[in-house]
């Protein structure tokens, strides 16, 4: 697997210490509060493990999958609710986690989507940011590593399926999906 990779953009080190970060700042945010943090399946489970491990407050999570990009590198512009939450999120203080936000759409449907369920606040919490790309209005609240237009695989993100349990993020060969 490793064969595949162009770089290496954040090594295991690096991505630990910057989840241990965020798990600082939303222990600070979150006193208090009835939170519960939305995993999104599948590209978000890495970083949701390591997350909440890192949150020393009482807390939920719950996981919800969205359409993906199948096996091409570019967004289809649609978003599909393929599994929804198993519980109400009303009142509650929600942080949606994810891998990466490219264009903005999947964080954008899925934000209006949950809002409409009526919880007390909502907020975003991503591994990795491409504002390069970005189509829609959409500020993380919480980011990772910002980086630049390059299509990225490890640490939950796949390119046909794979490569999901690469510890660390790096840069596909373009000869691979080309
Ligand atoms: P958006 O809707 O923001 O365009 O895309 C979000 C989704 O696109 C992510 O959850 C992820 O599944 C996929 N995606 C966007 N950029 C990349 C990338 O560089 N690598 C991989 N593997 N997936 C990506």
């Amino acid at each position: 697997m490793k064969a595949d990779i162009k770089e290496i953009l954040f090594n295991e080190v690096k991505i630990e210490q910057r989840v241990l970060e965020l798990g600082r700042q939303i222990s600070a945010d979150y006193q208090g509060k009835d939170l519960v943090l939305v995993g999104i399946l599948k590209g978000g489970v890495p970083f949701l493990a390591d997350l909440i491990r890192a949150i020393d407050l009482p807390l939920e999570y719950d996981l919800m999958a969205v359409s993906s990009y199948g096996a091409s590198t570019k967004s289809s512009g649609t978003v599909k609710i393929i599994k929804d939450l198993d519980a109400g999120i009303e009142s509650r203080d929600v942080i949606i986690v994810e891998d990466i936000v490219d264009t903005g759409l999947t964080l954008q449907y899925l934000q209006e989507n949950l809002k409409s369920r009526r919880p007390n606040s909502i907020k975003i919490a991503t591994m990795l940011d491409k504002p390069s790309q970005r189509k829609m209005v959409i500020h993380p609240d919480y980011n990772g590593f910002e980086i630049p237009n390059v299509f990225v695989v490890g640490y939950g993100l796949d390119f046909a399926g794979k490569y999901r349990n690469l510890p660390f993020i790096g840069v596909l060969k373009e000869e691979v999906y080309s």
